[in-house]
């Protein structure tokens, strides 16, 4: 079995190392914006396809049993691009998506459809920001005239005047997320729902610290495909594929 997956998260890589030990031939991809990006274990190609058409053209030069797109959940454009390529060459595709975020019965909890809708509502929630969405849609943020802690793994470039940056790379412990919070006076979190453990942390620092928090819906995924929420899940659906192409 050969598998083309597609990463840039944590599932993607523990994937890589289940898959590889499992006796699986691994090609991840890596869209390689992210400096010193942890790479995962067997092959490793890097840098964007040049769109859905490109990807498609690369399945055909490099022959694989299957996809699978382990992206984080708010890259809908490479997922839309492995829709279509896997459409246009019959090459199987399974989305792995980890689960949104749950609210607890102590968590305030505002959503946002996008990053826009997110800084038309923020000036109603607070006046103190700790922006953590990563460094793309930051811009939408710029004109709310609130003072912004915004926190990234990479610089954006250009680096933005408007905010306090600061860079750090999770996993991230609950009694520094509350004291940043509260060195800082911040009295809104914003964040994506991308359901990530590495950086859950700021959420229960939010909710310890009683402040509302503001939370930008993941983009849906297209209809019909064939997901799965775990590492193990993918896992299995490798396995059985490989049974059913050899019996
Ligand atoms: P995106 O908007 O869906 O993708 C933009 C373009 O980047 C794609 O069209 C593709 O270029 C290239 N690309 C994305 N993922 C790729 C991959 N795994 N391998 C090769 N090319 C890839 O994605 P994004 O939001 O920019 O995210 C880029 C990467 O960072 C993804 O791997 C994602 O998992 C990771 N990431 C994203 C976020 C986020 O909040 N969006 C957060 C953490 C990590 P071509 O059209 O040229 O093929």
């Amino acid at each position: 079995m050969k598998i083309l997956l597609l990463g840039g998260t944590g599932e993607a890589r523990k994937l890589a190392g289940v898959l590889t030990g499992a006796g699986v031939e691994v090609m991840s991809s890596l869209a390689g914006r992210t400096t010193d990006a942890r790479q995962p274990v067997g092959e490793v190609r890097t840098g964007g396809f040049g769109g859905a058409d490109g990807l498609a053209d690369w399945l055909r030069d490099h022959p694989v049993d299957a996809m699978i797109d382990a992206t984080h959940p708010f890259a809908a454009t490479m997922t839309a691009h492995a829709v279509a390529a896997s459409r246009d060459t019959g090459v199987p595709l399974l989305v792995l998506r980890r689960p949104g975020w749950t609210r607890g019965p102590d968590d305030t909890w505002h959503w946002a459809d996008s990053t826009t809708a997110a800084a038309d509502l923020l000036p109603t929630l607070g006046s103190r920001v700790f922006l953590t969405i990563g460094r793309q849609g930051l811009d939408a943020f710029a004109t709310t005239g609130l003072w912004t802690l915004a926190r990234c793994v990479d610089a954006p470039e250009p680096r933005p005047t408007w905010c306090t940056l600061i860079l750090a790379r999770g996993p991230f412990a609950l009694a520094d997320e509350i004291g940043l919070l509260r060195e800082n006076s911040i009295d809104v979190l914003v964040t994506k729902d991308s359901g990530s453990s590495q950086t859950a942390a700021k959420l229960a620092a939010a909710r310890e610290l009683e402040l509302p928090t503001l939370i930008i819906r993941r983009p849906p995924l297209p209809a019909g495909l064939e997901t799965v929420e775990s590492v193990d899940g993918a896992a299995q659906w490798v396995m059985r594929l490989s049974h059913s192409s050899s019996t």
